[in-house]
């Protein structure tokens, strides 16, 4: 079978490794961490080429091309080879960013979009609230009219970045006697004003990625409801679809399972190298096949997409979704059981920076953080539980979950 795509998109993937090797790697002349403004100058390259913001018209800050799944593919198999990324990471870009593009007013989309992926404005997202994880409809935070202006009050939680946020997008009960999903309203919330407070909450990690926001009378004015009132669950589903779609990558399992490769190489087992261990091997060849099996999935997804048929490709994310997600924490097991102890010891992450250093195995306490972090996305976006009963019920046809009723 002959998996490559065809002259025009290998010609094309040339021109992109090209412009990686200039822009990114040698740009950065061997450092390890690429300062703020080196990324800020790659991006505004990247999208004046439109290889990253594709889908994004050019009014507010993207490259504004047709839809290729193909080209998609090639570029994120590149930018992946290089380290490099594809725009500015996390929930603003990849989640607000096309739910306003879906949902948003012209003022909302002139106001953020923009901002949004080239870094001026950072996001965290609202959703979940203590009792109200999976089953989120249940939600209880409230958000009520007074005049032109939302006043919101109550409780999040395991809110990522709130901390540097500038603003928030979250979900808000506005009609109390409405039926569960019925009464959500999904706002815009400015976080720097007096009615609100950022708690962090240290994870096993040592770091605080998450937080607790209590939110005692904030306001944002009625212009930042995206949506109709009433309507936030209809517009957090479209979110959701995009955060879902940034789970389960092959191409970062593969990354994991080489540099484990590459660590049973270097590792020793009784004074032999652990990767001439019987046991060990056959553990690594398992993992191949599943990574092998996501990558082939991946295949599909992307067949489904470039023939039109998205109802299929719908139903292969999902799967990726929960199979990638699983699928990391094994690969990270067996690298935080090849480890020495010495080796497991976490590391503090790099001061002033305000991040880990980039994936580096050989940095003691590597696979450690992997092993620890691994299982972060069978819970985030909907556990893998939740993910099995989505498949059941939508793809697979099976009645739906009795607890979910309503
Ligand atoms: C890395 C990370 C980042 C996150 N970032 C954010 C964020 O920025 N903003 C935000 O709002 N939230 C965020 N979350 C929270 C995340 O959305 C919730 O943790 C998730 O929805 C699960 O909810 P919960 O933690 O309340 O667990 P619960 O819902 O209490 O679930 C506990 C267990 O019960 C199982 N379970 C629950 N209901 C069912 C059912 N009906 N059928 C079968 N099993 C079930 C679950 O699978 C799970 O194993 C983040 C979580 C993680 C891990």
């Amino acid at each position: 079978m002959d998996l490559t795509h065809g002259e025009q998109h290998e010609r094309f993937r040339l021109e992109v490794r090209a412009f990686l090797a200039e822009h990114w790697t040698a740009a950065r002349g061997g450092q390890g961490v690429p300062t703020p403004e080196h990324e800020a100058r790659f991006r505004r390259l990247a999208v004046e080429r439109a290889y990253i913001y594709r889908h994004v018209p050019r009014r507010y800050g993207g490259a504004e091309q047709p839809f290729d799944p193909v080209v998609e593919d090639v570029l994120r198999d590149e930018f992946n080879a290089a380290g490099a990324p594809m725009g500015i990471s996390g929930g603003g870009p990849g989640m607000l960013v096309p739910t306003l593009l879906e949902r948003g007013t012209e003022a909302q989309r002139e106001e953020f979009i923009d901002a949004t992926l080239h870094g001026d404005i950072r996001w965290c997202q609202g959703y979940s609230e203590p009792g109200s994880g999976s089953d989120l409809a249940s939600l209880s935070s409230r958000a009520e009219l007074d005049g032109d202006e939302w006043v919101i009050t109550g409780h999040k939680i395991w809110t990522s970045s709130a901390h540097v946020a500038d603003w928030m997008f979250g979900l808000f009960r506005t009609e109390p006697d409405e039926p569960r999903h019925g009464g959500i309203t999904y706002l815009l919330v400015p976080m720097r004003q007096p009615g609100i407070e950022v708690r962090p909450l240290r994870q096993l990690t040592g770091d605080a990625d998450f937080n607790e926001v209590f939110l005692d009378g904030a306001r944002t004015p009625v212009r930042y409801q995206v949506g109709e009132r009433g309507e936030g669950w209809q517009v957090s589903r479209t979110t959701l679809k995009y955060e879902r779609n940034m789970l389960g990558d092959p191409r970062q399992l593969q990354n994991v399972l080489d540099d484990l490769v590459e660590l049973a190489r270097r590792t020793r087992i009784e004074g032999r190298p652990a990767i001439e261990s019987a046991q060990i091997r056959q553990r690594l060849a398992e993992l191949e096949g599943y990574v092998a099996a996501q990558r082939w999935s991946a295949n599909r997804q992307l067949t489904a997409v470039a023939r039109g048929a998205p109802e299929s490709a719908q139903a292969v994310t999902l799967m990726s979704k929960l199979y990638g997600t699983e699928l990391s924490k094994r690969l990270a097991e067996l690298g935080y059981d090849l480890l020495a102890a010495d080796e497991a010891l976490l590391q503090p992450p790099v001061e002033g920076l305000g991040r880990r250093l980039p994936r580096d195995p050989r940095r003691p306490g590597a696979w450690t953080l992997q092993y620890l972090m691994s299982h972060a996305g069978a819970i985030a976006a909907g556990s893998s539980n939740i993910q099995r009963n989505i498949i059941g019920e939508r793809v697979l046809g099976m009645p739906r979950d009795l607890r979910r009723r309503s």
